[in-house]
């Protein structure tokens, strides 16, 4: 059965609504879900959307994401229960089919990720150690821990919906990841200062993992734009692809397990090669605007 939609709409037309509408609840008849209610909020201005992710996280007691004009869909539960917020601008920029796969891709959340406590994850035993041998503060461990949790959910997001028939969709959303290209600027910044440095590859799990359970034998062309994509970061691209796919081939059904199997091999992949280096400049990455979120 569906889950109880609790629609909130500002400024979007009726046809778009109802068109997100029927992508959503078609959706949730195609995936196993348990959930009740979800919230839906479909914004016709992205700055709108935004604005209520602010409040709605100021109200939760969450440290926001830094959410930037390439915002077009995005889920949290922040406040208990699944919320799927949609900026209909923002989609309307997308090939019809490319813009239901970012729906869907909350959708998936919502059935997976629709409770607090997968937004609440606390630092994981492999980051917590690091903190003993690299003196970083708990900030930055969250940091971490978060940025990890966002890739290891986009790889469940995906894998539910390629296993549940949306494959067409699923690789277009890949694609469309790939094509927006590597932050290469931010890299040649970042790449000095031991501790921006691994933030910045932690953040960079999350398009790899989210790809990763499309890449099958009949789709190797993904392989290689996700090779191409990666290559900015020289010797790390190996590296951050070793981390995608041994976490992966462990992976279980239980996201909390799943994060921890994920800190545990960037840990030693890569963490521990950069924090731990001698000659350490570390500055705070804490003034540049690292990552940003599209969950
Ligand atoms: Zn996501």
């Amino acid at each position: 059965m569906n889950p109880r939609i609790l629609l909130k709409v500002k400024g979007a037309s009726k046809s778009d609504v109802e068109h997100i509408l029927q992508v959503i609840t078609d959706c949730y008849a195609n995936l196993p879900h348990n959930l009740d209610a979800v919230e839906v909020n479909i914004f016709q201005n992205t700055s709108d959307a935004l604005s209520f992710l602010s409040a709605q996280s100021k109200a939760a007691g969450v440290k926001s994401s830094s959410f930037d004009e390439d915002f077009y869909a995005y889920h949290h539960a922040w406040l208990g229960l699944p919320s799927i917020t949609l900026s209909v601008e923002k989609l309307n920029t997308l090939p019809p089919e490319l813009a239901d796969a970012c729906i869907r891709h909350e959708v998936a959340h919502s059935v997976l990720h629709g409770e607090i406590r997968y937004y609440v994850i606390p630092i994981p035993p492999p980051y917590r150690r690091l903190k003993e041998v690299c003196g970083l503060s708990d900030e930055y461990l969250l940091d971490l821990t978060y940025l990890t949790a966002v890739a290891v959910k986009d790889y469940e997001a995906t894998k539910l919906l390629y296993s549940h028939n949306y494959r067409v969709d699923q690789l277009q959303y890949a694609e469309h990841l790939l094509e927006e290209g590597f932050e290469t600027t931010l890299w040649k910044i970042v790449e000095h200062h031991p501790q921006a440095k691994a933030l910045f590859l932690t953040s960079s799990l999350k398009v790899p993992f989210c790809i990763k359970p499309l890449l099958d034998q009949q789709n190797i062309h993904l392989q290689k734009k996700l090779e191409s994509y990666l290559q900015p970061l020289g010797e790390y691209r190996q590296l951050l692809m070793e981390v995608v796919d041994e976490s992966a081939e462990i992976f279980t059904d239980d996201t909390y397990s799943n994060i921890q199997t994920a800190a545990e091999i960037h840990c030693k992949k890569i963490l521990k090669r950069i924090l731990t280096q001698p000659t350490q400049r570390n500055n705070s990455s804490r003034t540049l605007n690292l990552y940003k979120i599209n969950s």
